[in-house]
């Protein structure tokens, strides 16, 4: 590391190159907290809440017709087995015969009267198809609404993810040009300084803290090639060349 010419704009691009990683992590967070999906998931537990209340309704409509019908059935294969034993001419007692008939007579009483039943609930089913059908488009839209939500958030997480990989490796890159004491340093200062471990001196003023550097200290800073201390904020500090401003643009775009 140390055959390596140490040039100061380097400390000061990793300090850029971290600053754009945080300010990218911070987006991903931002992202994440997405408003408009807690509410987009709020309307859709309503909705979805909404359909299966009906459709519940609606099924147990269907599984109460199913049952009667099955019951009619059922009743009907009796019928027609006393039936026959009525007129195979096997039954000679009057008593049984009338037995027979008063039974043939109630199972069809009863069927009639889960006919209407059938028809009572399958006219309820038809005025409630509807409202079943536009609580699934309903409950389907919100559903949609989420996903569409969620695929716009990957995709900008995605391109976000993709930039900060990018910015890793320029970071991993620009770390090996700086010598091992300064890089400590930088770590020191950047934990203590809210992140910022490196200043730019520019016209005297110092770009983080933004104080005008005191002129007997001033003067003693003329070397763009020094590494100094801002005498205010105590940050490593650099004095400004254009490269500087180069390594922000390209960062930005
Ligand atoms: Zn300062």
């Amino acid at each position: 590391m140390t055959n390596l010419k140490f040039n100061v704009v380097d400390l000061v691009e990793l300090q850029l190159v971290e600053n754009v990683i945080s300010a990218r992590s911070a987006e991903i967070e931002r992202i994440k907290n997405n408003e408009e999906l807690v509410s987009a998931e709020k309307e859709f537990t309503e909705v979805k809440g909404k359909f299966n209340r009906i459709n519940g309704k609606y099924n147990d409509l269907e599984s109460e017709r199913k049952r009667l019908e099955d019951t009619v059935e059922i009743q009907n294969e009796k019928i027609k087995n006393e039936e026959n034993k009525l007129f195979s001419g096997t039954i000679t007692s009057a008593k049984e015969l009338e037995n027979y008939q008063s039974e043939v007579k109630i199972l069809r009483q009863k069927n009639s009267e889960m006919e209407d039943q059938i028809l009572e609930i399958m006219i309820n089913m038809e005025e409630m198809s509807k409202r079943v059908e536009l609580s699934k488009v309903e409950k389907d839209k919100a559903e949609t609404n989420i996903n569409r939500i969620k695929n716009e958030m990957n995709e900008k997480i995605e391109v976000l993810k993709n930039i900060i990989e990018g910015l890793e490796k320029r970071r991993d890159d620009v770390i090996l040009k700086i010598p091992d004491d300064y890089l400590k340093k930088y770590k020191e200062l950047r934990g203590k300084k809210g992140g910022i471990a490196v200043a730019v001196l520019k016209d005297n003023f110092c770009n983080v803290c933004n104080m005008q550097i005191p002129v007997v200290a001033a003067e003693k800073m003329e070397d763009i090639d020094e590494i100094y201390s801002c005498p205010i904020c105590g940050r490593m500090a650099v004095i400004y060349r254009d490269e500087i401003d180069s390594i922000k643009k390209e960062l930005e775009s």
